[in-house]
């Protein structure tokens, strides 16, 4: 493999472009971090206990707070993106440690602000709300505001605030066992090798074409999480325990609505997704009784979900005919988009492309207000990679239009959107692939992938969804949480999600012992939804004409300026009733029946809507 130096630089992202050299960045940082005077930044801790003073005052924090923060993001960005094109390079792991420690202390000299904010008089607050200085930042103020019923006294916040290293503890205990003390051994193939298993292998495997590989690593990796299921238990439950603390303590009703109201996101949008896969779950059985017979397997195992239905085909693709294509199919988000995307990727180098020694895995798109929308990658020519890169486009155009449209303190896009354009733009290239597919064989491959995926973030997250909501509910209503309810819980969403054409063995009950996304308080609902966002939105511009696209560019550019649903609004969706979700269901249901006819089995007429059981 090539070492950093070794890469040609028209295959590299252009950090240089925010910092022409390293020295360039350090003298930034040594004025940056001033000496470390203390306070470091008087400009703000200087005004501590004086915002109900004025509105000029407010103003005056506001600004000093955004422009430092700017300063140090672009800091940050350069050095993050340094260190990740070569983690074992001395110099870059020091400067990110030393701007991320940087960052920390600028969190702490403002901590105050939130909270002396909410202890403004309300009249007082208002009346500064409407001087002219302040209407700009106007919407982040009330932000801040809408948390006052759940804000406690200051004395009370602070005790809230001592706890909060020892309630991240089950979190970080999870984490380290299951990165760093699990180890997975290995499994023998169907020639009887032994494979060694890991995290990243086991992804690899459970795809592999060879059914014994499959079983016996998918048996093994589950093993270890049955092993532990004690203490796997009791974490999962400490993380709880920590939800149900600071829900109670700031008197929420429940903890999904704590974690939901400080993004403005009733709890019917979580209700709602579930409510409306559980009502039209029969497209999904229908795809697994396919699979089943496809593979011709007497039974369709856990193991048996996602090894591709065609086994001998593969699309490759060179690196510069992915960027072509990408560009391509975005033809339908009109002419300037689709320039600012070219110049992005062939002019502007936005994509570090190839895997290089020490070079960070996986795949992201990165940066700050000051800099391009940059992406890291490892391509590799495979159809994955393809869409990998169209992904990462569409959050980097999102970044680029939503920076250059919105004020630096609305730049950034909330989580509960951020999926939406990148799965907008995976699905624009699916379209484009399709349309062009020259043989059954790739069609075939095509949509099995596009189900998949469909399958993998819609259906799947919603059953952690829906897992993550029942035990919260249980141990709110003081029922203990045993490792057997666990697994009777787990077995019973699977049965319900898959139907009866999937066997599940005891290996498959525990898998929700693995799913590091069950400690990031209702985090995983927002796939579910951003795809079915994304799937309505593509179906509404690509039907639609220039408003419909209008709409969509203008939810690009809002950056954070208004509350996720009210940006989705003006996009055309509203993910408060169960339309769009229901809408990604019956695409699914379509796309089952394609993959049928094209497979020559006898698509079935669509089933009515089959209700399930209330729990
Ligand atoms: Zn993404």
């Amino acid at each position: 493999m090539k070492t950093r130096k070794e890469t040609a630089l028209g295959d590299c992202w252009n950090v240089e472009a925010l910092y022409p050299t390293f020295e360039e960045w350090e003298k930034d940082f040594e004025t940056a971090k001033r000496a470390n005077q203390h306070p470091i930044w008087p400009e703000i801790m200087g005004f501590q206990g004086r915002l109900s003073e004025s509105s000029q005052i407010l103003n005056e924090v506001l600004e000093n707070i955004f422009s430092i923060s700017r300063q140090l993001e672009k800091l940050y960005t350069y050095a993050h993106l340094k260190h990740d094109e070569d983690i074992a390079e001395e110099r870059y792991k020091s400067a990110f440690a030393k701007i991320s420690a940087l960052f920390h202390e600028f969190g702490k000299e403002t901590s105050w602000f939130e909270s002396e904010l909410l202890a403004v008089e309300a009249a007082t607050l208002k009346s500064f709300l409407e001087s002219p200085e302040l209407q700009k930042y106007r919407f982040y103020v009330e932000k801040i505001i809408r948390m006052r019923p759940f804000t406690l006294s200051s004395s009370e916040e602070k005790l809230i605030a001592l706890a909060g290293q020892s309630l991240m503890s089950s979190c970080k205990a999870f984490n380290s066992i299951n990165d760093a003390d699990f180890h997975f051994g290995t499994a023998k193939d169907s020639q009887g090798e032994e494979k060694p298993i890991s995290h990243a292998s086991y992804g690899m495997f459970i795809r592999d074409p060879d059914r014994t590989l499959r079983k016996n690593v998918f048996q093994r990796f589950h093993k270890q999480y049955a092993d532990f299921e004690n203490t796997l238990t009791e974490l999962l439950n400490g993380q709880i325990q920590a939800h149900i603390f600071s829900m109670r303590a700031r008197n929420y009703p429940s903890c999904v609505e704590a974690a939901l109201y400080p993004k403005n996101i009733d709890p019917s949008v979580y209700h709602a997704l579930i409510k409306a896969t559980e009502d039209n779950i029969t497209p999904l059985h229908r795809y697994i009784e396919l699979r089943k017979k496809i593979l011709g397997v007497e039974e369709l195992n856990y193991y048996d979900l996602q090894v591709p239905l065609i086994a001998d085909f593969d699309i490759k693709m060179p690196y510069q005919e992915a960027e072509d294509i990408i560009i391509e199919s975005v033809a339908p988000l009109g002419n300037d988009y689709q320039n600012l995307l070219r110049k992005g990727l062939k002019e502007d180098r936005w994509v570090d492309r190839y895997e290089n020694k020490s070079k960070r895995s996986g795949a992201y798109s990165s940066g700050c207000f000051d800099s391009m929308p940059y992406i890291l990658m490892n391509y590799k020519d495979l159809l994955r990679d393809v869409f990998t890169l169209a992904h990462e486009a569409g959050h980097s155009m999102h970044s680029l239009l939503s920076r250059t449209t919105q004020p630096y303190w609305y730049a950034d896009y909330p989580i509960f959107v951020a999926e939406v354009a990148s799965t907008f733009n995976e699905d624009l290239l699916m379209r484009l692939m399709m349309e062009r597919a020259q043989s059954k064989e790739e069609k075939i491959f095509l949509i099995n992938q596009k189900i998949d995926d469909i399958r993998g973030t819609l259906f799947r997250q919603t059953l952690f969804a829906e897992f993550e909501f029942a035990i919260h509910d249980l141990a709110e209503k003081h029922t203990p949480l045993t490792p057997q309810l666990l697994r009777t819980l787990y077995r019973k969403l699977n049965q319900k999600y898959f139907g009866e054409h999937l066997t599940l063995d005891e290996y498959s009950d525990i898998e929700w012992a693995r799913v590091p996304h069950f400690y990031y308080n209702f985090y995983v609902y927002q796939y579910a939804t951003g795809i079915s966002a994304a799937l309505a939105l593509t179906d509404r511009v690509i039907g639609g004409g220039k408003s419909e696209r209008e709409d969509y560019l203008n939810f690009l550019k809002g950056g954070s300026s208004r509350y996720p649903i009210d940006l989705l609004q003006t996009a055309g969706v509203d993910m408060r009733t169960p339309t769009p979700v229901n809408k990604a269901i019956e695409k699914f249901g379509s796309l089952v029946n394609e993959l049928e006819k094209l497979l020559g089995e006898t698509p079935q007429e669509n089933k009515p809507e089959q209700k399930t059981p209330a729990r």
